[in-house]
């Protein structure tokens, strides 16, 4: 995992004796990269920081130590979960990660990159410091800053994919890489070289994938995404032998209703194909009407030449 260091002044060395017990996740609401919301943090005006920040295209920027408590989560307010101390800072006790959004009130859903590294992060602090891979308890665990400041920060982090975060780590022991595939930690490479990555990267790894169900294309942009849902809008989707999985920026990533859509495309096919090619009977009748009535024009000019050629006979004898 590549981590970029940008130190912020803005901490306590140390944690008074305690030892990370929780994951904070947070919404920057505003910014516009990891690295200059990192740049905020170092600036000692500021008074603010996190340990971690992800930006939009997936970058880490560590900004405090893991072994130092970061300057994110306020005093606790009335409404917070049981497990907060009034006794204790809860910057000690937590590891704060921070989510780049645009909006300034959080409601961006993390971008794909976001989501794996996201992920990705928060599986190795789990590791590295024995925190429960599992939602925020007394014994630990992940949460957002809603649980300590449900009033002031009630919109923090906004959308984050919790029920895909807690199967991703715990289902991180189960997770597989088809037999004959490839995998270097970022990208999954099928025996037919095509690669899988982000989401659906971590879509294949976490469900027992079946090895001959190959990629038949990279992931690529579709608008509209399904011709048989047009309400889902644009998005991406990657083809695979026996199924389709899609991603779009509200559902993340899911499997595709396959054989509605084949369904749809017959169809569409179908019709394509009568209407632009075949001509259907009334069209061949009205062509042959046409004809036959040139014809017998053509027959009644003939014998008007024929009756006036014998005319002209006639006359000469
Ligand atoms: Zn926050």
């Amino acid at each position: 995992m590549n981590i970029l260091q940008m130190p912020s002044p803005n901490h306590f060395d140390g944690r008074d004796g305690q030892t990370p017990r929780f994951i904070i996740c947070h919404g920057t609401a505003g910014f516009t990269t990891a690295q200059q919301t990192a740049q905020y943090f170092a600036d000692p005006d500021s008074q603010v920081s996190s340990n971690y920040v992800i930006g939009k295209d997936g970058t880490i920027v560590q900004c405090v130590a893991d072994e130092d408590g970061s300057w994110a989560n306020g005093i606790l307010e009335a409404g917070h979960d049981p497990w907060w101390s009034e006794s204790i800072n809860p910057n000690y006790q937590t590891i704060s990660i921070e989510h780049l959004k645009f909006a300034t009130d959080n409601s961006d859903v993390l971008t794909s990159e976001q989501q794996t590294a996201s992920f990705a992060l928060i599986d190795m602090l789990c590791t590295k410091w024995n925190i429960p891979r599992q939602l925020a308890t007394a014994q630990g665990g992940i949460t957002g800053h809603y649980s300590i400041s449900p009033q002031s920060r009630a919109r923090c982090p906004g959308p984050y994919p919790w029920d895909a975060l807690i199967s991703y780590l715990q289902g991180g022991s189960t997770m597989s890489i088809p037999t004959g595939w490839h995998d270097n930690g970022h990208t999954l490479t099928a025996p037919n070289g095509v690669p899988v990555v982000a989401g659906f990267r971590d879509y294949v790894l976490a469900h027992n994938w079946d090895a001959n169900n190959w990629p038949l294309q990279a992931e690529q942009g579709r608008t509209p995404l399904e011709l048989s849902n047009p309400s889902l809008g644009g998005g991406t989707a990657q083809d695979f032998r026996y199924t389709t999985l899609e991603w779009t920026s509200s559902k993340g990533v899911f499997v595709a209703w396959t054989g509605v859509e084949l369904q749809a495309l017959r169809a569409a096919l179908v019709t394509a194909t009568t209407t632009s090619t075949t001509p259907d009977n009334s069209t061949i009748i009205t062509a042959l009407n046409i004809a036959s009535t040139t014809i017998t024009t053509l027959t009644t000019d003939l014998t008007a030449a024929n009756t006036a050629i014998q005319q002209s006979l006639t006359a000469l004898k």
